[in-house]
C-alpha cells in the first residue's frame, strides 16, 4: 500500500449527505472517495416524490436527485464505489475502512449511512445472527453454495441481493411481505432458481444450532407455512442509525445516532459525519446535504491543518 493509494477523504455512504461532502471535498481538490452499499438502500430513493428540495424547478423521485447528485460529485473528481462497509479502524493517522474485498485508507473519513437501520424484530433474529442469518450477502453468499435461503424484503435492494445469492444458492426465496414488490415489476429479472413469494410476513425463525426453518403467515388469511431454508438475509428497512459497522468506534448517543458538534467533528480527530446518521432534528435531505457540506469543509481544515475554512475553490485557480 503507497501514499499514492490512501485518499484524503473516505466517505461511507453515498445519500445527500455522502455525496454533497463528495462534491464539496472533490471540489477543493481531495482525492475522494464514496463507498456506498447501495443508491437504492438511500433513504430518499424511497420518495417517489421530492418537490422541496430547494431548486427544483418541477417535482423529480428521490432516485433522480440522487442521480443528479452522484454525477455532480463524480463531475468534480470524486469517486464512487458500489460496496458494503463492514468495519473501520479509525484511530491514528490514517483510518481504515473494510469492505469484503478492499481496504479503503483515508487521512479523514465522513460516515453518512443514513438512519435506514431497524433493530432484529422477527424472533429467533438475533439469536441465530451469523448462525445463519445474516445482512449481506455479497459478505456471506459462498457459505450458502447450494444450499437453499430466503431474503426478506421488498425493495430493489432485497431483489438485488437475491440476484446476487441465486449465483451460489440452489434456490432463493424473496419474501415480500406486500403483494406487490417496491420496484417496476419489469425490472424483477430474478434467475430460474428464485421464487418470489409476496404477502407473507416472517414470524420466526427457527433451528437448533444454526436456521433450519422459517415460520411464514399469508397475510391474506393468516394461514401458517414452514419453509425448510439454512440462510436468512433480512432487507427490512427502519429509522435508526446506521452504525453498526462502526463497532462503537465513535461516540453514540443513547439513540446510537453519531454525536457531532456543529463541524460535524465526532470525537476522533479527522472522522467526521452527517445527515440522517447523526443525532439531527430534522430528517430531510436538505439538511442532509448542509451537513455534508460542513463536513467536507472540515475534513479540508483538518487536512490542511487551517485555522479556518475554505469556501470557494473555484477563486483561487
Ligand atoms: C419515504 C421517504 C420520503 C422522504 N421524502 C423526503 C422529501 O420529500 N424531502 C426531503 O427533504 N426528505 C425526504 N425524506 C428524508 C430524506 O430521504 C433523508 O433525510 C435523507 O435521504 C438523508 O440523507 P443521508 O445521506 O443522511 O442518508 P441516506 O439518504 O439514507 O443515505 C445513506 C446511504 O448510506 C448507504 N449505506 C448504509 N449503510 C452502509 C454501509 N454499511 N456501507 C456503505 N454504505 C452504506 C446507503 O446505501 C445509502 O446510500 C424522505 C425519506 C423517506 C424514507
Amino acid at each position: 500500500m503507497t501514499e499514492h493509494d490512501t485518499y484524503d477523504v473516505v466517505i461511507i455512504g453515498g445519500g445527500p449527505a455522502g455525496l454533497t461532502a463528495a462534491q464539496y471535498a472533490a471540489r477543493s481538490d481531495l482525492k475522494t472517495v464514496v463507498v456506498d452499499k447501495s443508491p437504492a438502500a438511500s433513504a430518499i430513493a424511497f420518495a417517489e416524490r421530492i418537490e422541496n428540495y430547494p431548486g427544483l424547478k418541477e417535482p423529480i423521485s428521490g432516485r433522480e436527485l440522487i442521480e443528479i447528485l452522484r454525477e455532480q460529485a463524480l463531475g468534480f473528481g470524486a469517486e464512487y464505489v458500489e460496496a458494503q462497509v463492514i468495519g473501520v479502524k479509525l484511530e491514528g493517522e490514517i483510518k481504515e475502512v473494510y469492505t469484503i474485498d478492499r481496504t479503503f485508507r483515508g487521512r479523514s473519513v465522513i460516515i453518512a449511512t443514513g438512519a435506514m437501520g431497524r433493530k432484529p424484530t422477527i424472533k429467533g433474529e438475533k439469536d441465530f445472527l451469523g448462525k445463519g442469518v445474516s445482512y449481506c450477502a455479497i459478505c456471506d453468499a459462498a457459505f450458502f453454495r447450494g444450499k437453499t435461503v430466503s431474503v426478506i424484503g421488498n425493495t430493489e435492494e432485497a431483489v438485488k441481493e437475491s440476484e446476487v445469492l441465486s449465483r451460489f444458492a440452489e434456490k432463493v426465496y424473496l419474501i415480500s411481505p406486500t403483494e406487490k414488490l417496491k420496484v417496476a415489476e419489469d425490472s424483477v429479472a430474478v434467475e430460474g432458481n428464485v421464487e418470489v413469494l409476496r404477502g407473507y410476513i416472517v414470524e420466526e425463525i427457527e433451528g437448533d444450532e444454526v436456521v433450519e426453518k422459517i415460520h411464514l403467515k399469508r397475510v391474506s388469511d393468516e394461514g401458517d407455512e414452514y419453509l425448510p431454508v439454512d440462510g436468512v438475509f433480512v432487507y427490512l428497512h427502519g429509522s435508526r442509525p446506521i452504525v453498526d459497522f462502526l463497532n462503537f468506534a465513535v461516540d453514540l448517543s443513547d439513540e446510537e445516532c453519531v454525536i457531532t458538534n456543529r463541524l460535524m467533528e465526532t470525537n476522533i480527530p479527522g472522522v467526521f459525519a452527517a445527515g440522517d446518521v447523526t443525532c439531527v432534528e430534522v430528517r430531510q435531505a436538505v439538511i442532509a446535504a448542509a451537513n455534508g457540506c460542513v463536513a467536507a469543509l472540515s475534513a479540508e481544515k483538518f487536512i490542511h491543518g487551517r485555522k479556518r475554512r475554505k469556501y470557494d475553490w473555484a477563486k483561487s485557480k
